[in-house]
Protein backbone atom coordinates (compact mmCIF):
# COMPACT_ATOMS: atom_id res chain seq x y z
CA UNK A 1 0.00 0.00 0.00
CA UNK A 2 1.54 3.43 -0.94
CA UNK A 3 -0.80 5.92 1.13
CA UNK A 4 -1.55 9.58 0.40
CA UNK A 5 -2.04 12.55 1.85
CA UNK A 6 -5.77 13.32 1.95
CA UNK A 7 -6.22 17.32 1.68
CA UNK A 8 -9.01 19.43 0.38
CA UNK A 9 -10.65 16.21 -0.32
CA UNK A 10 -8.36 14.93 -2.22
CA UNK A 11 -5.54 11.96 -1.84
CA UNK A 12 -1.93 13.81 -3.18
CA UNK A 13 1.54 12.94 -2.56
CA UNK A 14 4.12 14.47 -0.40
CA UNK A 15 5.83 17.71 -1.65
CA UNK A 16 8.94 15.84 -0.62
CA UNK A 17 7.81 12.89 -2.77
CA UNK A 18 9.56 10.59 -0.63
CA UNK A 19 7.76 7.85 1.61
CA UNK A 20 8.91 6.05 4.48
CA UNK A 21 8.37 2.14 5.09
CA UNK A 22 5.08 0.77 7.03
CA UNK A 23 6.70 -2.53 8.72
CA UNK A 24 4.52 -5.27 10.42
CA UNK A 25 5.52 -5.62 13.51
CA UNK A 26 4.80 -9.32 13.57
CA UNK A 27 6.98 -10.06 10.59
CA UNK A 28 9.04 -7.35 9.93
CA UNK A 29 8.02 -7.43 6.39
CA UNK A 30 7.36 -3.63 4.78
CA UNK A 31 3.65 -3.76 4.35
CA UNK A 32 2.98 -0.26 2.78
CA UNK A 33 4.78 2.80 2.14
CA UNK A 34 3.80 6.04 4.04
CA UNK A 35 4.17 10.23 3.20
CA UNK A 36 7.32 11.67 4.19
CA UNK A 37 5.60 15.05 4.61
CA UNK A 38 6.75 18.44 5.50
CA UNK A 39 5.97 21.86 6.47
CA UNK A 40 4.73 22.51 2.87
CA UNK A 41 2.59 20.02 3.29
CA UNK A 42 1.26 20.67 6.71
CA UNK A 43 0.53 24.34 5.28
CA UNK A 44 -1.41 23.23 2.08
CA UNK A 45 -3.88 20.98 4.68
CA UNK A 46 -3.98 24.14 6.96
CA UNK A 47 -5.14 25.91 4.62
CA UNK A 48 -7.93 23.43 3.34
CA UNK A 49 -9.10 23.50 7.19
CA UNK A 50 -9.33 27.29 6.73
CA UNK A 51 -11.34 27.50 3.65
CA UNK A 52 -13.95 24.58 5.04
CA UNK A 53 -14.30 26.87 8.35
CA UNK A 54 -16.56 29.21 7.57
CA UNK A 55 -19.77 26.76 5.63
CA UNK A 56 -18.39 24.09 8.09
CA UNK A 57 -18.93 26.06 11.23
CA UNK A 58 -22.16 27.46 10.05
CA UNK A 59 -24.03 24.48 9.85
CA UNK A 60 -26.47 23.38 12.83
CA UNK A 61 -25.82 21.22 15.14
CA UNK A 62 -27.75 18.68 14.12
CA UNK A 63 -26.82 18.97 10.39
CA UNK A 64 -23.09 17.95 12.00
CA UNK A 65 -24.48 15.27 13.93
CA UNK A 66 -26.11 13.49 11.00
CA UNK A 67 -22.41 13.62 9.10
CA UNK A 68 -20.85 11.87 12.16
CA UNK A 69 -23.69 9.18 12.15
CA UNK A 70 -22.73 8.70 8.09
CA UNK A 71 -19.46 8.41 8.76
CA UNK A 72 -20.30 5.82 12.12
CA UNK A 73 -22.22 4.25 9.02
CA UNK A 74 -19.55 4.04 6.27
CA UNK A 75 -17.12 2.70 9.27
CA UNK A 76 -19.51 0.18 10.08
CA UNK A 77 -19.70 -1.34 6.97
CA UNK A 78 -15.76 -1.71 7.28
CA UNK A 79 -15.82 -3.13 10.68
CA UNK A 80 -13.78 -6.27 9.24
CA UNK A 81 -11.34 -4.28 7.25
CA UNK A 82 -10.63 -1.92 10.03
CA UNK A 83 -9.79 -4.79 12.49
CA UNK A 84 -7.86 -6.31 9.84
CA UNK A 85 -5.71 -3.35 8.95
CA UNK A 86 -5.32 -2.62 12.76
CA UNK A 87 -4.12 -5.90 13.54
CA UNK A 88 -1.74 -6.09 10.55
CA UNK A 89 -0.19 -2.62 11.21
CA UNK A 90 0.16 -2.91 15.15
CA UNK A 91 1.07 -6.42 15.97
CA UNK A 92 -1.71 -6.75 18.30
CA UNK A 93 -4.02 -9.89 18.23
CA UNK A 94 -7.16 -9.81 15.52
CA UNK A 95 -9.99 -10.43 18.69
CA UNK A 96 -8.51 -7.55 20.21
CA UNK A 97 -8.86 -5.42 17.10
CA UNK A 98 -12.11 -6.10 16.24
CA UNK A 99 -13.48 -5.87 20.23
CA UNK A 100 -11.75 -2.56 21.02
CA UNK A 101 -10.16 -0.94 18.01
CA UNK A 102 -12.74 -1.40 15.69
CA UNK A 103 -15.80 -1.03 17.68
CA UNK A 104 -14.96 1.88 19.81
CA UNK A 105 -14.03 3.64 16.21
CA UNK A 106 -17.41 3.67 15.14
CA UNK A 107 -18.51 4.01 18.53
CA UNK A 108 -16.79 7.28 19.21
CA UNK A 109 -18.75 8.65 16.01
CA UNK A 110 -21.88 7.34 17.16
CA UNK A 111 -21.59 8.59 20.51
CA UNK A 112 -20.65 12.09 20.01
CA UNK A 113 -23.63 12.26 16.41
CA UNK A 114 -25.97 11.64 19.33
CA UNK A 115 -24.41 13.90 22.24
CA UNK A 116 -23.88 16.67 19.60
CA UNK A 117 -27.29 16.51 18.64
CA UNK A 118 -29.14 16.87 21.85
CA UNK A 119 -26.70 19.74 22.59
CA UNK A 120 -28.68 22.86 24.22
CA UNK A 121 -27.84 26.31 25.21
CA UNK A 122 -27.72 26.57 28.97
CA UNK A 123 -29.46 29.61 30.86
CA UNK A 124 -28.79 31.36 33.71
CA UNK A 125 -31.93 33.76 34.86
CA UNK A 126 -31.41 36.65 36.50
CA UNK A 127 -33.87 38.91 38.20
CA UNK A 128 -33.38 41.38 35.82
CA UNK A 129 -31.67 39.58 32.87
CA UNK A 130 -31.00 35.83 31.27
CA UNK A 131 -27.65 34.81 31.03
CA UNK A 132 -27.62 32.08 27.24
CA UNK A 133 -24.73 30.07 27.59
CA UNK A 134 -23.90 29.18 23.31
CA UNK A 135 -21.37 26.74 22.31
CA UNK A 136 -19.05 27.88 19.12
CA UNK A 137 -15.99 26.33 17.08
CA UNK A 138 -12.29 27.27 18.70
CA UNK A 139 -11.06 27.33 14.45
CA UNK A 140 -8.50 25.19 13.11
CA UNK A 141 -7.75 21.94 15.08
CA UNK A 142 -4.47 20.08 14.96
CA UNK A 143 -4.99 16.34 15.99
CA UNK A 144 -2.14 14.00 16.87
CA UNK A 145 -2.29 10.49 17.68
CA UNK A 146 -0.31 7.61 18.51
CA UNK A 147 0.61 4.17 17.61
CA UNK A 148 -0.99 1.72 20.68
CA UNK A 149 -4.72 2.73 19.40
CA UNK A 150 -5.11 4.53 16.03
CA UNK A 151 -7.87 4.60 14.67
CA UNK A 152 -9.70 4.45 18.46
CA UNK A 153 -7.93 7.64 19.38
CA UNK A 154 -8.22 9.03 16.15
CA UNK A 155 -11.73 8.98 16.39
CA UNK A 156 -12.36 9.94 19.68
CA UNK A 157 -10.82 13.24 18.75
CA UNK A 158 -12.19 13.87 14.96
CA UNK A 159 -15.53 13.01 15.89
CA UNK A 160 -16.13 16.15 18.94
CA UNK A 161 -13.70 18.32 16.86
CA UNK A 162 -15.93 18.24 13.75
CA UNK A 163 -19.20 17.89 15.32
CA UNK A 164 -18.57 21.38 17.33
CA UNK A 165 -18.12 23.19 14.04
CA UNK A 166 -14.26 22.87 14.05
CA UNK A 167 -11.95 21.56 10.99
CA UNK A 168 -8.81 19.78 11.27
CA UNK A 169 -6.08 18.31 10.28
CA UNK A 170 -5.08 14.96 11.51
CA UNK A 171 -1.31 13.56 12.15
CA UNK A 172 -1.57 9.79 13.23
CA UNK A 173 1.64 8.03 14.14
CA UNK A 174 3.95 7.26 11.13
CA UNK A 175 4.44 3.82 12.69
CA UNK A 176 0.47 2.89 12.39
CA UNK A 177 -0.83 4.31 9.24
CA UNK A 178 -3.33 2.48 7.50
CA UNK A 179 -6.55 3.08 9.68
CA UNK A 180 -6.17 6.64 9.41
CA UNK A 181 -6.10 6.33 5.22
CA UNK A 182 -9.36 4.26 5.98
CA UNK A 183 -11.09 6.90 7.55
CA UNK A 184 -9.93 9.02 5.06
CA UNK A 185 -11.31 6.84 2.42
CA UNK A 186 -14.79 6.67 4.23
CA UNK A 187 -15.35 10.08 4.87
CA UNK A 188 -14.57 10.44 0.45
CA UNK A 189 -16.91 7.76 -0.25
CA UNK A 190 -19.80 9.82 1.64
CA UNK A 191 -19.11 13.17 0.39
CA UNK A 192 -17.89 14.98 3.13
CA UNK A 193 -17.73 18.46 2.53
CA UNK A 194 -13.91 18.70 1.48
CA UNK A 195 -11.40 20.57 3.85
CA UNK A 196 -13.43 19.21 7.14
CA UNK A 197 -10.97 16.34 8.10
CA UNK A 198 -7.32 16.93 5.88
CA UNK A 199 -4.65 14.47 7.04
CA UNK A 200 -1.09 14.68 6.48
CA UNK A 201 1.41 11.71 7.17
CA UNK A 202 5.12 11.70 8.11
CA UNK A 203 7.13 11.57 11.64
CA UNK A 204 7.11 13.99 14.42
CA UNK A 205 9.45 16.79 13.10
CA UNK A 206 8.51 16.48 9.78
CA UNK A 207 4.83 17.09 9.92
CA UNK A 208 3.84 17.05 13.81
CA UNK A 209 5.74 19.53 14.94
CA UNK A 210 5.21 22.05 11.63
CA UNK A 211 1.84 21.71 12.41
CA UNK A 212 1.22 22.27 16.33
CA UNK A 213 3.18 25.22 16.04
CA UNK A 214 1.34 26.66 12.94
CA UNK A 215 -0.16 30.52 13.23
CA UNK A 216 -3.40 29.20 11.81
CA UNK A 217 -3.74 26.65 14.07
CA UNK A 218 -6.31 27.10 17.18
CA UNK A 219 -6.61 23.75 18.88
CA UNK A 220 -3.88 20.96 19.17
CA UNK A 221 -5.62 17.63 21.02
CA UNK A 222 -2.25 15.22 21.48
CA UNK A 223 -1.82 11.75 22.70
CA UNK A 224 1.34 10.38 23.28
CA UNK A 225 4.03 10.18 24.97
CA UNK A 226 5.04 13.07 28.05
CA UNK A 227 7.98 14.13 26.62
CA UNK A 228 6.57 14.48 23.26
CA UNK A 229 4.10 16.06 25.26
CA UNK A 230 6.30 18.64 26.66
CA UNK A 231 7.60 19.57 23.19
CA UNK A 232 4.19 20.37 21.79
CA UNK A 233 2.98 22.19 24.85
CA UNK A 234 6.17 25.08 24.42
CA UNK A 235 5.17 24.97 20.53
CA UNK A 236 1.36 25.63 21.13
CA UNK A 237 2.21 28.16 24.07
CA UNK A 238 3.17 31.50 22.09
CA UNK A 239 -0.05 31.69 20.05
CA UNK A 240 -2.29 30.39 23.19
CA UNK A 241 -3.64 27.77 21.21
CA UNK A 242 -6.12 25.61 23.06
CA UNK A 243 -4.52 22.35 24.45
CA UNK A 244 -5.45 19.00 25.47
CA UNK A 245 -2.54 16.22 26.34
CA UNK A 246 -3.14 12.99 26.62
CA UNK A 247 0.46 11.69 28.11
CA UNK A 248 2.18 8.69 29.72
CA UNK A 249 0.95 6.71 32.91
CA UNK A 250 2.91 4.24 35.73
CA UNK A 251 -0.82 2.57 37.12
CA UNK A 252 -1.00 0.59 40.13
CA UNK A 253 -3.60 -1.67 40.53
CA UNK A 254 -3.98 -2.36 44.40
CA UNK A 255 -4.93 -5.87 45.58
CA UNK A 256 -6.62 -5.92 49.38
CA UNK A 257 -6.45 -9.42 50.97
CA UNK A 258 -10.40 -9.58 50.77
CA UNK A 259 -11.05 -9.48 47.30
CA UNK A 260 -12.47 -12.11 45.39
CA UNK A 261 -9.21 -13.70 43.69
CA UNK A 262 -11.01 -15.92 41.06
CA UNK A 263 -11.54 -12.45 39.38
CA UNK A 264 -8.94 -10.02 40.62
CA UNK A 265 -6.06 -12.18 39.11
CA UNK A 266 -7.90 -12.27 35.55
CA UNK A 267 -9.21 -8.83 35.99
CA UNK A 268 -5.17 -8.05 37.24
CA UNK A 269 -3.74 -10.26 34.07
CA UNK A 270 -6.19 -8.21 31.43
CA UNK A 271 -4.66 -4.76 32.87
CA UNK A 272 -1.24 -5.61 33.29
CA UNK A 273 -0.91 -7.11 29.65
CA UNK A 274 -3.78 -6.03 26.97
CA UNK A 275 -2.36 -5.05 23.94
CA UNK A 276 0.89 -6.03 24.87
CA UNK A 277 0.77 -3.95 27.78
CA UNK A 278 1.06 -0.68 25.63
CA UNK A 279 -2.13 1.01 26.81
CA UNK A 280 -1.58 4.06 28.44
CA UNK A 281 -3.96 2.91 31.15
CA UNK A 282 -1.99 -0.61 31.92
CA UNK A 283 -1.59 -1.32 35.46
CA UNK A 284 1.98 -2.32 35.43
CA UNK A 285 2.71 -1.62 39.03
CA UNK A 286 1.09 -4.50 40.94
CA UNK A 287 0.55 -3.73 44.71
CA UNK A 288 -0.37 -7.19 46.54
CA UNK A 289 -1.30 -6.97 50.71
CA UNK A 290 1.34 -9.18 52.07
CA UNK A 291 -1.25 -12.10 53.52
CA UNK A 292 -2.52 -12.63 50.33
CA UNK A 293 1.26 -12.25 48.16
CA UNK A 294 2.11 -15.87 47.85
CA UNK A 295 -1.23 -16.93 46.77
CA UNK A 296 -2.05 -13.81 44.20
CA UNK A 297 2.02 -14.51 42.64
CA UNK A 298 1.58 -18.24 42.10
CA UNK A 299 -2.13 -17.37 40.23
CA UNK A 300 -1.15 -14.44 38.47
CA UNK A 301 2.12 -16.15 37.02
CA UNK A 302 -0.12 -19.24 36.20
CA UNK A 303 -2.39 -17.23 34.36
CA UNK A 304 0.24 -15.15 32.47
CA UNK A 305 1.77 -17.94 31.42
CA UNK A 306 -1.28 -19.68 30.13
CA UNK A 307 -1.91 -16.48 27.71
CA UNK A 308 -1.16 -17.71 24.29
CA UNK A 309 1.31 -15.54 22.32
CA UNK A 310 1.60 -15.61 18.70
CA UNK A 311 0.36 -15.01 15.37
CA UNK A 312 -1.74 -12.28 15.39
CA UNK A 313 -4.04 -13.08 12.69
CA UNK A 314 -5.29 -16.63 14.87
CA UNK A 315 -8.52 -15.83 16.71
CA UNK A 316 -7.13 -17.40 20.07
CA UNK A 317 -4.34 -15.67 20.09
CA UNK A 318 -3.97 -13.48 23.38
CA UNK A 319 -1.26 -11.15 23.08
CA UNK A 320 0.98 -10.45 19.92
CA UNK A 321 4.27 -7.98 19.08
CA UNK A 322 5.48 -4.98 19.99
CA UNK A 323 4.84 -1.68 17.94
CA UNK A 324 8.85 -1.77 16.65
CA UNK A 325 12.39 -3.10 17.26
CA UNK A 326 13.20 -0.23 18.43
CA UNK A 327 10.32 -0.80 21.31
CA UNK A 328 11.32 -4.02 21.77
CA UNK A 329 14.83 -2.27 22.29
CA UNK A 330 13.94 -0.37 25.23
CA UNK A 331 11.96 -3.55 26.96
CA UNK A 332 14.53 -5.22 27.13
CA UNK A 333 16.90 -2.68 28.16
CA UNK A 334 14.12 -2.29 31.36
CA UNK A 335 14.39 -5.93 31.81
CA UNK A 336 18.29 -5.81 32.56
CA UNK A 337 17.61 -2.66 34.55
CA UNK A 338 15.19 -4.45 36.88
CA UNK A 339 17.84 -7.67 37.32
CA UNK A 340 20.52 -4.94 37.59
CA UNK A 341 18.34 -3.20 40.70
CA UNK A 342 17.92 -6.80 42.74
CA UNK A 343 14.46 -7.55 40.84
CA UNK A 344 13.64 -11.47 40.77
CA UNK A 345 12.20 -12.21 36.55
CA UNK A 346 9.16 -15.05 37.55
CA UNK A 347 8.18 -15.56 34.50
CA UNK A 348 9.28 -13.94 30.77
CA UNK A 349 11.88 -14.72 27.92
CA UNK A 350 11.11 -14.86 24.41
CA UNK A 351 8.28 -17.09 22.84
CA UNK A 352 8.92 -20.03 20.43
CA UNK A 353 7.32 -18.81 17.10
CA UNK A 354 7.26 -20.00 13.57
CA UNK A 355 10.34 -19.10 11.17
CA UNK A 356 8.21 -16.29 9.36
CA UNK A 357 8.14 -14.33 12.40
CA UNK A 358 11.63 -14.72 13.24
CA UNK A 359 12.13 -11.04 12.38
CA UNK A 360 9.26 -9.07 14.44
CA UNK A 361 9.16 -7.90 17.37
CA UNK A 362 8.66 -10.59 20.58
CA UNK A 363 8.68 -10.76 24.07
CA UNK A 364 6.75 -13.18 26.17
CA UNK A 365 5.37 -11.47 29.23
CA UNK A 366 7.24 -10.71 31.95
CA UNK A 367 6.67 -10.76 36.01
CA UNK A 368 9.26 -9.39 37.80
CA UNK A 369 9.25 -9.37 41.78
CA UNK A 370 11.81 -8.57 44.35
CA UNK A 371 12.19 -4.74 43.34
CA UNK A 372 12.18 -1.81 45.66
CA UNK A 373 8.80 0.34 45.07
CA UNK A 374 11.06 3.43 44.08
CA UNK A 375 13.36 1.29 41.76
CA UNK A 376 13.53 2.77 38.01
CA UNK A 377 11.21 -0.40 36.92
CA UNK A 378 8.19 0.62 38.93
CA UNK A 379 8.24 4.26 38.44
CA UNK A 380 8.88 4.86 34.80
CA UNK A 381 6.90 4.13 31.90
CA UNK A 382 7.56 1.01 30.03
CA UNK A 383 4.33 0.39 28.06
CA UNK A 384 5.00 -3.00 27.28
CA UNK A 385 4.59 -6.58 28.32
CA UNK A 386 6.54 -5.78 31.65
CA UNK A 387 4.57 -5.58 35.18
CA UNK A 388 6.71 -5.44 38.71
CA UNK A 389 4.31 -6.85 41.80
CA UNK A 390 5.10 -5.32 45.22
CA UNK A 391 3.81 -6.09 48.56
CA UNK A 392 1.70 -3.33 51.10
CA UNK A 393 0.81 -3.81 53.92
CA UNK A 394 -1.86 -1.36 54.91
CA UNK A 395 -4.11 1.28 53.33
CA UNK A 396 -1.78 3.67 53.71
CA UNK A 397 1.10 2.26 53.00
CA UNK A 398 -0.15 1.02 49.35
CA UNK A 399 -1.79 4.71 49.19
CA UNK A 400 1.94 5.49 49.23
CA UNK A 401 3.38 3.60 47.33
CA UNK A 402 0.66 4.15 44.34
CA UNK A 403 1.59 7.68 44.81
CA UNK A 404 5.11 7.39 44.27
CA UNK A 405 5.33 8.23 40.44
CA UNK A 406 5.64 11.41 38.38
CA UNK A 407 2.29 10.09 36.34
CA UNK A 408 -1.05 10.24 37.56
CA UNK A 409 -3.10 9.02 34.91
CA UNK A 410 -5.22 5.75 36.24
CA UNK A 411 -5.99 2.92 38.69
CA UNK A 412 -7.56 -0.04 40.24
CA UNK A 413 -8.40 -1.17 43.21
CA UNK A 414 -9.54 -5.15 44.30
CA UNK A 415 -11.32 -5.60 47.60
CA UNK A 416 -14.91 -6.70 48.44
CA UNK A 417 -15.23 -3.79 50.51
CA UNK A 418 -16.65 -0.94 48.68
CA UNK A 419 -16.77 1.31 51.13
CA UNK A 420 -12.82 1.01 51.15
CA UNK A 421 -12.13 0.66 47.26
CA UNK A 422 -13.91 4.12 47.70
CA UNK A 423 -11.91 5.75 50.91
CA UNK A 424 -8.83 4.79 48.77
CA UNK A 425 -9.39 5.84 45.72
CA UNK A 426 -9.99 9.42 46.23
CA UNK A 427 -6.56 9.29 47.74
CA UNK A 428 -5.01 8.32 44.68
CA UNK A 429 -3.25 11.15 42.64
CA UNK A 430 -4.83 9.93 38.98
CA UNK A 431 -7.59 11.23 36.69
CA UNK A 432 -9.09 8.01 36.96
CA UNK A 433 -9.21 5.11 39.38
CA UNK A 434 -11.86 0.88 38.51
CA UNK A 435 -12.82 -0.75 41.66
CA UNK A 436 -12.89 -4.72 40.93
CA UNK A 437 -12.64 -3.70 37.10
CA UNK A 438 -10.17 -1.67 34.29
CA UNK A 439 -10.83 0.04 31.06
CA UNK A 440 -14.83 -0.43 31.80
CA UNK A 441 -15.39 3.00 29.35
CA UNK A 442 -18.44 5.06 29.56
CA UNK A 443 -18.11 7.97 27.04
CA UNK A 444 -19.79 10.03 28.84
CA UNK A 445 -17.24 10.22 31.76
CA UNK A 446 -13.99 12.75 32.02
CA UNK A 447 -11.06 10.76 30.67
CA UNK A 448 -7.39 12.13 31.26
CA UNK A 449 -4.50 12.27 34.06
CA UNK A 450 -2.99 14.72 36.64
CA UNK A 451 0.91 15.27 37.26
CA UNK A 452 2.80 14.44 33.82
CA UNK A 453 -0.10 12.25 32.82
CA UNK A 454 -1.38 15.25 31.22
CA UNK A 455 -3.56 18.16 31.21
CA UNK A 456 -7.14 18.34 30.61
CA UNK A 457 -10.32 16.40 29.98
CA UNK A 458 -11.74 14.67 27.24
CA UNK A 459 -15.04 12.49 27.32
CA UNK A 460 -18.95 12.99 26.76
CA UNK A 461 -19.41 16.58 27.25
CA UNK A 462 -15.54 17.69 28.70
CA UNK A 463 -14.59 17.08 24.91
CA UNK A 464 -17.59 18.99 23.56
CA UNK A 465 -15.89 21.88 26.34
CA UNK A 466 -12.75 21.67 24.57
CA UNK A 467 -13.70 21.84 20.96
CA UNK A 468 -15.58 24.92 21.38
CA UNK A 469 -15.66 27.83 22.62
CA UNK A 470 -18.05 29.09 25.42
CA UNK A 471 -19.96 32.01 25.07
CA UNK A 472 -22.41 33.71 27.56
CA UNK A 473 -24.68 36.37 25.67
CA UNK A 474 -26.66 38.66 28.89
CA UNK A 475 -29.81 40.06 27.64
CA UNK A 476 -31.29 42.51 30.21
CA UNK A 477 -34.70 43.00 30.44
CA UNK A 478 -36.31 46.41 29.76
P1 LIG B 1 5.00 9.82 20.85
O1 LIG B 1 4.93 10.91 21.85
O2 LIG B 1 6.33 9.38 20.40
O3 LIG B 1 4.19 10.22 19.53
C1 LIG B 1 2.83 10.60 19.54
C2 LIG B 1 2.53 11.36 18.27
O4 LIG B 1 3.24 12.61 18.29
C3 LIG B 1 2.99 10.65 17.00
O5 LIG B 1 2.08 10.91 15.97
C4 LIG B 1 4.32 11.32 16.74
O6 LIG B 1 4.74 11.20 15.41
C5 LIG B 1 4.00 12.75 17.10
N1 LIG B 1 5.14 13.60 17.39
C6 LIG B 1 6.40 13.25 17.75
N2 LIG B 1 7.17 14.35 17.93
C7 LIG B 1 6.37 15.43 17.71
C8 LIG B 1 6.57 16.84 17.75
N3 LIG B 1 7.75 17.38 18.06
N4 LIG B 1 5.52 17.64 17.46
C9 LIG B 1 4.31 17.13 17.15
N5 LIG B 1 4.07 15.79 17.09
C10 LIG B 1 5.08 14.95 17.37
O7 LIG B 1 4.17 8.62 21.47
P2 LIG B 1 4.04 7.16 20.92
O8 LIG B 1 3.46 7.20 19.54
O9 LIG B 1 5.31 6.43 21.15
O10 LIG B 1 2.89 6.58 21.88
C11 LIG B 1 3.13 6.03 23.13
C12 LIG B 1 2.86 7.03 24.24
O11 LIG B 1 1.53 7.51 24.13
C13 LIG B 1 2.97 6.40 25.61
O12 LIG B 1 3.70 7.25 26.46
C14 LIG B 1 1.54 6.30 26.08
O13 LIG B 1 1.38 6.31 27.47
C15 LIG B 1 0.94 7.50 25.43
N6 LIG B 1 -0.51 7.34 25.32
C16 LIG B 1 -1.32 8.08 26.15
C17 LIG B 1 -2.70 7.91 26.13
C18 LIG B 1 -3.58 8.73 27.01
O14 LIG B 1 -4.79 8.80 26.72
N7 LIG B 1 -3.10 9.36 28.05
C19 LIG B 1 -3.33 6.93 25.24
C20 LIG B 1 -2.38 6.22 24.40
C21 LIG B 1 -1.03 6.43 24.45
P3 LIG B 1 5.63 9.95 14.92
O15 LIG B 1 5.51 8.84 15.90
O16 LIG B 1 5.05 9.64 13.62
O17 LIG B 1 7.03 10.46 14.85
Amino acid sequence: MKLQNYISGSFIEPDSGEWMEDYSPATGEIIGHVPKSQKSDVNKAVQAAKDALPSWSSLTHVERSEWLDKIADNLESKYEEIAQLESKDTGKPISLAREVDAYRSVKNFRFFAEIIRNLESEHFEMEDANNRIIYKPVGIGALITPWNLPLYLLSWKVAPAIGMGNTVVCKPSELTPMTADLLMKAIHEIGLPKGVINLVHGDGIGAGSPLVSHQDVNLVSFTGGTSTGAIVAQSAAPSFKKLSLELGGKNSSIIFNDCDLDKTVPGVVRSGFLNQGQVCLCGSRILVQESIYDEFVERFVNEVENMKIGDPSNEDTKLGALISPEHLLKIEEYIHIAKDEGGTILTGGYPCLPKEFEKGNWIAPTVIADLKVNSRCSTEEIFGPIVTIHKFSSEEDAIKIANNTRYGLAGSIWTTDLEKGNRVAEQIHTGMIWINTWLHRDLRVPFGGVKDSGVGREGGKWSLGFFSETMNICTKYD
